[in-house]
């Protein structure tokens, strides 16, 4: 996809005359490679009709960055259909949530519950997990198991057979031990069916949901608009999950699941594990859509932020996927210089997972206070801390010597060093990412 996508658009610049027919041809041929990512016929004719309405034929006759103008215009277009224009509802640690998983069978309900659980578990919440899932034979067993892996409460039953009643009883019990993110995983079936939207309806009238997930296979192509609705026809979806886009799906069904919905993605599943697991970011999301992914467009984003000359040792440490705290140290400065984030693209910000981590929307202030503490640690880091790449080196006595030299206590140097560990993983997938040669750039 991100190849004719790419190719289109170079096409198009190479094109001497810019006309309606040439637009046209570059919007066909990315239409095409949507549609091969899964995204709705509808929303793809949309965007299509929206791209038209927003270029200018005669910006674009007029010599300017014709390729910048109509990657940018599908870039923001494609966002925009990911932005459901209002949040989802947000559970509060400390305040009692109900949130309930639905999707069918195999999109992954119970492994992302498990994760949705273990990840508010990390910040200090208080989560349980509930098996309503009576359908499944093993269903309450394979709950049992990733709970206890993750030290996470659970309830569930071998013998009863009533979904409603347990998914009651077991949302009672940990309302009473005061749990503050109480989370019903329900069962599925092969296809959609009329007994299983009734049994949502049953179990979301039984538990009184603040919040019901829809779970989504990013694989299942197509039939995404049409199962989204269904399931928000049900209950009262307010978010949607896509999982296993560590797989060669590039998503775009998540598109049409936001559209089916009218609500955000929260999250995405990236791998079987526990912990592969992220904050849902939609500007990397449709990097990857367009084939960006593939860098072009991420160089494109870095040179105007950091013009090329400026910054080869950077590059040059992407490219290899060395992380070090002084990148992080350099990052951070770089992120408090450019003001309020969603304004200025730096460098993380094209990186999955880096700003909506770093810098959740609305909460702009406490994360810049947050990154000045962890810059004031590593001020008193020496040259060969801040250089090193030897995860190791980090011992006790010197997070100990940082600590006191910052006037930290020691779980804040923790936090930090964690939180450089998280961003070196998401570094280290740039790792073998092609530096343009100087002048290639420009050719734009
Ligand atoms: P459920 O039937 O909806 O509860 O789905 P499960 O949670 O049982 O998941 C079905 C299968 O998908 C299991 O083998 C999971 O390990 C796998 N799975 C779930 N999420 C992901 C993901 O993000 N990536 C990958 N690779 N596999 C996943
Ligand atoms: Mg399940």
């Amino acid at each position: 996809l991100g190849g004719s996508i790419s190719r289109a658009i170079q096409q198009m610049s190479n094109a001497t005359i810019i006309d309606e027919k040439a637009l046209n041809e570059c919007l066909n041929e990315i239409t095409r490679a949507l549609l091969q990512s899964d995204v709705q016929f509808k929303l793809v004719r949309d965007m299509q009709t929206n791209i038209k309405k927003i270029v200018n034929l005669d910006d674009l006759a007029a010599g300017h960055n014709k390729r910048r103008i109509i990657q940018q215009a599908i870039f923001n277009e494609l966002c925009k259909m990911l932005d459901p224009g209002k949040p989802s509802f947000i559970p509060k640690k400390g305040k009692t949530s109900v949130v309930m998983f639905v999707g069918l069978q195999g999109s992954g309900k119970t492994t992302t519950c498990t994760k949705y659980a273990y990840y508010h578990q990390k910040k200090g919440w208080k989560p349980a997990l509930v098996c309503a899932d009576t359908f499944r034979a093993g269903a309450f067993d394979q709950l049992k198991q990733n709970a206890t892996k993750a030290k996470i409460p659970f309830y569930g039953s071998y013998m009863e057979s009533d979904p409603v009643k347990i998914a009651e009883e077991g949302v009672e019990r940990f309302k009473k031990e005061n749990c503050d993110l109480i989370i019903v995983d329900t069962s599925g079936r092969h296809k959609q069916e009329a007994a299983l939207f009734e049994e949502m309806r049953q179990v979301a009238e039984a538990t009184k949901p603040d919040l019901v997930i829809f779970v989504m296979d990013s694989s299942i192509g197509q039939a995404a608009f049409d199962q989204a609705q269904a399931f928000k026809q049900s209950v009262a979806v307010g978010a949607v999950i896509v999982t296993k886009m560590d797989g060669h799906a590039k998503g775009g069904g998540a598109l049409s699941a936001v559209a089916a919905t009218k609500s955000p993605v929260i999250f995405i599943g990236t791998g079987e594990h526990m912990d592969e697991f992220e904050v849902f970011d939609v500007k990397p999301f449709v990097s990857r859509l367009l084939g960006m992914g593939d860098l072009s467009g991420f160089m494109d984003k870095i040179q105007e932020v950091v013009p090329m000359d400026q910054q080869p040792e950077l590059l040059q440490m992407l490219s290899e996927g060395t992380f070090t705290l002084r990148i992080m140290y350099e990052q951070f400065q770089n992120l408090l210089k450019m003001g309020p984030i969603g304004q200025v693209i730096f460098v993380f910000s094209m990186l999955p997972g880096f700003s909506s981590e770093l810098m959740p929307k609305g909460r702009e202030k406490e994360s810049q206070a947050k990154i000045k503490r962890y810059m004031t640690m590593m001020d008193s880091m020496t040259n060969e801390e801040l250089d090193s790449t030897n995860p190791k080196l980090m011992n006790e006595s010197r997070m100990m010597r940082i600590a006191r030299g910052s006037g930290r206590p020691l779980r804040d140097v923790m936090e930090m060093l964690d939180e450089y560990k998280r961003l070196a993983k998401v570094w280290s997938k740039m790792k073998g990412l092609k530096i343009p040669k100087k002048g290639e750039m420009s050719a734009l």
